[in-house]
């Protein structure tokens, strides 16, 4: 019995050495249980409700799952009860083989589509499958900081290259190429991207592929959000501009189809597989070892890939994301001490403020203030492995009135904000 019936533990449990994580996660910034967390369920505890702008995740903010995709994972459940093959139910792999090949990749393999709890467990799997302690991988900064996390998870180093705002985000291939050693293993692009909203042109796209092809990298394609684009932007698939270096392209439902909560996501394989076939085949173990992803969400695959893609109506001038994003840009440029480029894709404004007339030191501590005096949640730029504390992301997935509530407290907390 671990417990008395007054609930407390014998003596003889509470006696030995500390349980300390692994010295692996040391590195780890995956700030789930970090101070501003525990400070906003502190405040929220104590009654005062918390504007979040900072996850996301676009169901909590209304934005609906197409129903036909419901319909589909329901009338599919009676088939969904045993596990499936390990890499995903094969009629789902197809629907994600047509997306891409009708994007201009391929012919694609079916045993090269592996179907995930998610991008994040690909990365998760993509990445351990590769890397060795001595390795590099090339990383944007600023990230979605799982890519740096993961790779310092599994003993290598990520070495980060800039992306810079006076070119609307656009990865600095001058800084990328300087970054390079002959420890690169691999480098991340994350198009459209998060936290920047940045969309990548061709010209720069097709730098990325000749810079991976003369250090023979491979490339790891994060383009989960290539539906959510604004003015007419188009999405180039990194993948379709090589069939030279192995790309690996990753998408998922959590996004532009709001079904965060199916956590399904799928990593496509395409280029150099023919001299990839030990990564093939460790990537195959790993996705065996789990089993196999998620069965029902599956059968959500492909409505919404083929579906109506009611994305596209949010997004256009005068849908709701559009107006959320105009108003967040727009609002933000009126602060003073602020400025924002405006993101052509994704769900986030990742807005500059001017650190030393603020005395600001860190980023940190700034959201933190904020929080506690206005109970607004941000993200610092900082947790994107930017290396200034000049920067803050907000999600523009709330309604415009939050939108511009959370804006105006922002902008009366730092008209008397100093950091000392
Ligand atoms: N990649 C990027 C760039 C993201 O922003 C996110 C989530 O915010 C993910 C991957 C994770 O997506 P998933 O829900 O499929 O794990």
């Amino acid at each position: 019995m671990l417990r008395n019936s007054l609930g407390e533990r014998p003596a003889e449990t509470q006696i030995g050495a500390p349980i300390n994580a692994s010295g692996k996660l040391d590195q780890v910034g995956y700030d789930l249980r970090g101070p501003i967390h525990e400070e906003a369920v502190r405040l929220e505890a104590q009654g005062h409700p918390i504007l979040k702008l900072n996850i996301g995740n676009p169901a909590i903010f209304g934005f609906a799952t197409p129903s036909e995709m419901l319909s589909d994972l329901v009338e599919n459940l009676s088939r969904a009860q045993g596990y499936c093959e390990a890499k995903g139910v094969l009629e789902a792999r197809e629907v994600v083989a047509a997306h891409y090949q009708d994007q201009g990749l391929g012919p694609l393999d079916l045993d090269h589509i592996f179907i995930g709890n998610g991008v994040s467990e690909l990365v998760g799997i993509a990445l351990q499958a590769l890397l060795n302690n001595e390795d590099e991988v090339l990383i944007p900064s600023p990230d979605f900081p799982l890519w740096t996390d993961t790779v310092h998870l599994n003993g290598a180093t990520p070495v980060h290259y800039l992306c810079d705002e006076s070119s609307d985000w656009a990865p600095d291939l001058e800084d990328m190429e300087r970054k390079v050693t002959p420890r690169t293993r691999a480098l991340v692009v994350i198009n459209p991207n998060n936290p920047t909203g940045a969309v990548y042109s061709r010209e720069t796209l097709n730098g990325i592929v000749d810079l991976a092809r003369r250090h023979d990298l491979i490339l790891f394609a994060d383009e989960i959000y290539e539906r959510i684009l604004f003015d007419g932007c188009q999405h180039i698939p990194l993948a379709s501009l090589t069939e030279y270096q192995l790309v690996v392209t990753f998408g998922g439902l959590s996004k532009a189809y709001r079904a965060a909560g199916l956590r399904i996501g799928w990593m496509v394989l395409s280029g150099a597989t023919e001299r990839a076939q030990s990564y093939i085949d460790g990537l195959s173990m790993l996705a065996a070892m789990r089993l196999c992803p998620n069965v029902p969400g599956q059968y959500a695959i492909e409505a919404a890939l083929r579906g109506y893609q009611s994305i596209d109506d949010l997004i256009a001038p005068g849908g709701r994301l559009a107006l959320q994003r105009d108003q967040a840009v727009r609002r933000l440029n009126q602060v003073d001490g602020v400025s924002c480029v405006k993101p052509k894709g994704a769900l986030y404004v990742f807005f500059g403020i001017d650190a030393e007339r603020f005395g600001v030191r860190d980023d940190e501590r700034l959201v933190l203030d904020f929080l506690r005096k206005e109970h607004v949640l941000l993200v610092h730029g900082t947790a994107f492995h930017w290396p200034r504390p000049d920067h803050l992301r907000l999600i523009f997935l709330p309604q415009l009135e939050v939108i511009d509530e959370a804006i105006s407290r922002f902008e009366g907390f730092l008209r008397h904000y100093r950091q000392e």
